[in-house]
C-alpha cells in the first residue's frame, strides 16, 4: 500500500507512522525531543525545523572532529561523487592510500580492512579471534559498548541490580551466545588475572574501549591495560582495542600510542571520516590475513559499501587536515579550559560534581570522587545530569540529555563557545537546583532490555 499523507501533517508524526519510533537509531529517541527535526548543520552548530540554533556538543556521538560540513571534506566527497561512485570489484587508489595512511598512523596496524560501521569492525574482530584461536569465550567490560551484534550486546548501562551478571541490551539473543561472553569490571586487574587463571585456555579475545566513553569517561589505569596485554600474550588470546571513539579523536595514533600498549587488533570508525559512514579493522598481519579478501582464506569478509569512494575521500581529506592543522591542539585546549572552568563553577555553586574527560571530550558527573569503573557511576545523580542538560537546550546548547553521555569539542568550536557554555551551564544548574524534580524515565539508553 502506498502511504499518502497530507503535507500539513507534521514531519515527526509522519515519521512515527512509517519508522518505528520515528527515528533510525535507538539512540536518537530522546525524552522531550521526540519532535526534533534537524534541517542543517555547519561548523559547531545545527538548526532544527523551527529555526532554533544549537551549539552541538553531542556531535552525533563523536564523528565530526573537524566540525560539521568541513569545507575540505565536502570538496573531496563532491569530487569523488563526480568521478567514481561504486564498482564493487577490484580496488581503488583511494582505498590503497587510506590503508597506507592508517597503517602508518596506528601502531598495531600491519594490515587493515574497511567496513561501513564500527559494529561491523568489532563483529569481524571477534569472528577472526575465534577463528584464529579455535576458542569460544570473549571478555568485555561493564560500561563498554562495541556495537549492536549479539556477542557484545550486554552490560553497557546496567541498573544496580544487574551489575555483576549478564544484562543483555536486547531480547532475541541466543543464551548460548551471551554465555560465551564474560563481563568484568573495568580497571579491575585482579578480576582480569583471576578470569585468565580460570578460563585462559578458552578465551579467544578480550575487547575493550581503552577509555570507556560510552558511559562518559572512565580513564584507564596503565597497570590495567598492561595486565590485559600480559594475560592475552601469555594465554594466546587476542587483545582488541575498540578505538571507534578514541582513535583519531584523542590522537592520530589512537589510545594505543598514548598508552604505549599495542593490541593485536584495533577497531576504528567515527572521526576517521568526520561523519561519513566508515569503520576499520586492522592489526597483526597473521590475523588479518585470515580474512577471505585473500583468496582461499577461511574467515568470510564482505560488504557492498566497504571502501566506498566518497567515504574514502572523506577519510583521506579528514586525516590530511588532522595532520596539517593544529586540530588536536585546538580541541584539547578548549577541552582543558571547559573542564577547569566547569569544575570551578561547580565548586562555587557548592554542587558535588566531578568534571572529567580527555582532550576534546568532557563530562560532568554529579557525585564525588573520580570514577574508575561503571559501578562508581551508579552514584551519579541522574536527575541532575539529565535535568540541567534539558535546561541547556533553552540556552541553545546541545549536550545530549541522556544519562552518562559525553560531550565533544570540534575544531569549529571557539573560545566564545566555551564562554557561552559556562554562562549557560551556570544558569541551567541554578534553575535545576531551584526546581530539581526531573522525570528521568527513558533517559538511560543502552540500558538492559525491558522484559515482557
Ligand atoms: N565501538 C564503540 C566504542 C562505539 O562507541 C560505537 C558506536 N557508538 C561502536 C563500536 C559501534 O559503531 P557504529 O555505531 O558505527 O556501528
Amino acid at each position: 500500500m502506498i502511504h499518502q499523507e497530507t503535507p500539513s501533517t507534521p514531519l515527526p508524526e509522519r515519521a512515527r507512522q512509517v519508522i518505528p519510533g520515528g527515528v533510525n537509531s535507538g539512540q536518537r529517541n530522546v525524552p522531550g525531543l521526540s519532535d526534533l527535526v534537524i534541517t542543517r548543520a555547519a561548523g559547531a552548530r545545527f538548526w532544527d525545523a523551527d529555526g532554533r540554533e544549537y551549539t552541538d556538543y553531542h556531535a552525533a556521538f563523536g564523528p565530526p572532529l573537524l566540525g560539521h560540513a568541513d569545507a575540505e571534506v565536502d570538496v573531496a566527497v563532491a569530487e569523488a561523487a563526480r568521478s567514481l561512485d561504486l564498482c564493487g570489484v577490484g580496488v581503488t587508489e583511494g582505498e590503497v592510500v587510506l590503508a597506507e595512511t592508517l597503517t602508518e598512523l596506528i601502531p598495531s596496524f600491519e594490515r587493515v580492512l574497511l567496513t561501513s560501521t564500527g559494529s561491523e569492525a568489532t563483529f569481524h574482530a571477534l569472528r577472526v579471534a575465534r577463528a584464529a584461536t579455535g576458542r569460544r569465550l570473549v571478555v568485555k567490560f561493564q560500561g563498554c559498548y562495541h556495537g549492536w551484534h549479539d556477542s557484545v550486546s550486554l552490560n553497557v548501562i546496567s541498573t544496580p541490580d544487574r551489575v555483576g551478571r549478564h544484562d543483555p541490551i536486547s531480547t532475541g539473543i541466543l543464551p548460548e551466545v551471551l554465555d560465551a561472553t564474560l563481563v568484568l569490571r573495568f580497571n579491575d586487574v585482579a578480576a582480569v588475572r583471576e578470569t585468565f587463571a580460570r578460563h585462559g585456555a578458552d578465551i579467544a579475545a578480550v575487547i575493550v574501549e581503552p577509555v570507556p566513553h560510552n558511559v562518559g569517561c572512565l580513564l584507564p589505569d596503565q597497570e590495567f591495560l598492561t595486565a590485559l596485554r600480559e594475560e592475552c600474550t601469555s594465554h594466546g588470546s587476542v587483545l582488541v582495542f575498540d578505538e571507534v571513539i578514541t582513535g583519531v579523536r584523542h590522537g592520530l595514533g589512537g589510545w594505543q600510542q598514548i598508552s604505549g600498549i599495542t593490541p593485536d587488533l584495533t577497531t576504528m570508525g567515527k572521526a576517521i571520516a568526520n561523519g561519513y559512514p566508515i569503520g576499520a579493522l586492522g592489526g597483526r598481519a597473521d590475523l588479518m590475513d585470515l580474512f577471505s579478501s585473500r583468496p582461499g582464506a577461511p574467515v568470510f569478509f564482505a560488504g557492498t559499501y566497504n571502501g566506498h569512494p566518497a567515504v574514502v575521500a572523506a577519510a583521506l581529506a579528514t586525516l590530511d587536515k588532522l595532520r596539517r592543522e593544529p586540530v588536536h591542539e585546538h580541541v584539547f585546549r578548549l577541552g582543558d579550559r571547559a573542564r577547569t572552568e566547569l569544575a570551578a563553577l561547580y565548586r562555587e555553586l557548592a554542587v558535588p560534581a566531578v568534571v572529567t574527560g580527555y582532550g576534546s571530550v568532557f563530562v560532568t558527573y554529579f557525585m564525588t570522587g573520580l570514577p574508575k569503573s561503571y559501578d562508581d557511576l551508579l552514584a551519579n545523580d541522574t536527575g541532575m545530569f539529565v535535568g540541567y542538560r534539558r535546561r541547556l537546550l533553552e540556552h541553545g546548547i546541545f549536550e545530549l540529555p541522556l544519562n552518562l553521555k559525553r560531550s565533544h569539542f570540534s575544531y569549529a568550536h571557539t573560545d566564545d563557545d566555551v564562554d557561552r557554555l559556562l554562562t549557560a551551564t551556570e544558569a541551567a544548574v541554578r534553575a535545576q537546583l531551584a526546581d530539581p524534580a526531573t522525570d528521568v524515565s527513558g533517559a538511560s539508553t543502552m540500558a538492559g532490555a525491558v522484559r515482557c
